[in-house]
């Protein structure tokens, strides 16, 4: 059992030594102490199915045996030197993590986050194509830093004093609460289109990139149509740019049938950024392109103390080994598909949920108080994750209003976890 500092005691602690910035889920936040695959145990020693893996990065499983291992191993070996010295992890992992890439995609740059692997994507991009503007998308959210809190598009991420220029946003694909009220397929995909019209009206006509997540994570799983990616790739590379996916969340065979989440508009980037899932947990982020957009980062130095460092190169190499030893993918093609159609049922049944999204195991379930209006459920939301919580299971939630929960567990649960949270939510919601 656990026997350290108490729950209370943590949080006098905090109050006192830790910035106010730094929040916490739950009315009375929790307290979690230990990990193993799906589940996390609190200081009293009770279990949570975690649905929300430590907010999609988890991928495999908490402490999954073979990574502890080989980190392990590392760690009493060779923790850090920097990447001036040689180590053959970081030339493994990123040959390793290339095999998993569309052709061309060969080059890797390590960070430690996702923030920075955006961050030097997006430069790499105008130092590729001597542009400065960058398209982004509504709903979408990239990172804390001053270019990414730039094109995160949500205000409340938003700080007033830190809006980088040369970011403008397009219309994302949220056929749920369309802007022009239309509906798909009779829209014509008026919201890829408007992509041109933004760079006409709001650029200078030439732009560095256009960046977006495939899958909305922070946004709340919101998945545009199928064609959707295709013409935004299309007019962005007409007008000088180049075309990056934010794989942070839906990268590593999350959402099932495919091992990135952007295969599923049948789209090639020039560039892919990562993080969260790629080290399962360890701070990690990658920035993969081609050959020829890669040598920009010789223009001048750029260095990061800890990228590319043996403990996280090692995690990520172990991670990608288990993803294939244990069948993860599959794995969450066949869970999700099963979670989905539960939502489904439960959408039938209970006239909050307005809308049941995504795919895999990269799922939102968005409440609303009225079908028609779909006015949010905002704070509904919030007291459906209490009364979930109190029955063991852990979610997430997002969207603009905070009206959709998150369900993005490690890839190892089973369908029993699954059925188990499915009878829970269909409890709750009843209540
Ligand atoms: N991109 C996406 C899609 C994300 O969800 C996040 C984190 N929520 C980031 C980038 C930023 O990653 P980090 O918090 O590691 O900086």
């Amino acid at each position: 059992p656990y026997d350290g500092l108490s729950r209370d005691e943590v949080i006098a602690l905090r109050k006192q030594y830790v910035s106010p910035g730094v929040i916490t889920y739950y009315r009375e936040p929790m307290m979690v102490v230990e990990g193993h695959m799906q589940y996390v145990w609190d200081d009293q020693g009770t279990r949570y199915l975690d649905a929300f893996a430590g907010i999609v990065t988890v991928s495999v499983g908490h402490c999954h045996p073979k990574i502890v291992e080989k980190v392990k191993e590392q760690t009493g070996k060779l923790q850090h030197t920097t990447t001036i010295y040689l180590h053959p992890t970081i030339a493994q992992f990123a040959e390793k993590l290339a095999e998993k890439m569309p052709d061309g995609l060969t080059r890797s740059y390590f960070t430690n986050s996702g923030s920075e692997a955006n961050e030097v994507a997006i430069l790499s991009a105008r130092e590729h194509t001597g542009n400065t503007q960058v398209i982004g998308l509504r709903n979408g959210y990239h990172g804390g830093t001053a270019t990414t809190m730039g094109l995160t598009a949500h205000g409340s991420w938003k700080f007033k004093s830190n809006n980088a220029p040369g970011i403008v946003h397009t219309h994302a694909g949220y056929c749920y609460r369309c802007p022009y009220g239309l509906e798909y397929p009779s829209c014509d995909l008026k919201c890829a289109h408007d992509v041109k019209e933004v760079i006409e009206y709001q650029t200078s006509g030439e732009v560095a990139c256009f960046i977006g997540e495939p899958i909305q994570g922070v946004g709340g799983a919101v998945v545009p149509p199928k064609e959707y990616f295709q013409i935004v790739y299309d007019i962005v590379r007409q007008h000088g740019g180049i075309c990056i996916a934010d794989e942070v969340q839906g990268g590593f065979g999350r959402t099932g049938k495919h091992f990135w989440s952007h295969q599923n508009y049948d789209v090639v980037p020039d560039a892919i950024t990562m993080a969260k899932g790629i080290g399962n947990g360890i701070p990690l982020g990658a920035f993969t392109t081609t050959e020829e957009i890669s040598e920009v980062m010789t223009n001048k130095i750029h260095f990061n103390t800890y990228g590319g460092n043996p403990i996280s190169m090692t995690q990520g190499l172990a991670t990608l080994e288990v993803i294939e030893e244990d069948g993860i993918q599959q794995n969450a093609l066949e869970v999700g598909n099963h979670l989905k159609d539960g939502f489904l049922a439960l959408q039938e049944k209970h006239d909050i949920i307005g809308d049941v999204r995504g795919m895999g195991l990269m799922l939102g379930v968005e409440l609303v108080r009225d079908r028609k209006t779909k006015e949010p459920a905002n704070t509904e939301a919030s007291d459906v994750m209490e009364a979930m919580k109190q029955r063991g299971v852990l979610l997430g939630k997002g969207g603009l209003y905070g009206n959709t929960l998150r369900i993005k567990p490690p890839m190892c649960i089973t369908k029993d976890d699954a059925n188990y949270l499915l009878a829970m939510l269909d409890e709750v919601l009843g209540e």
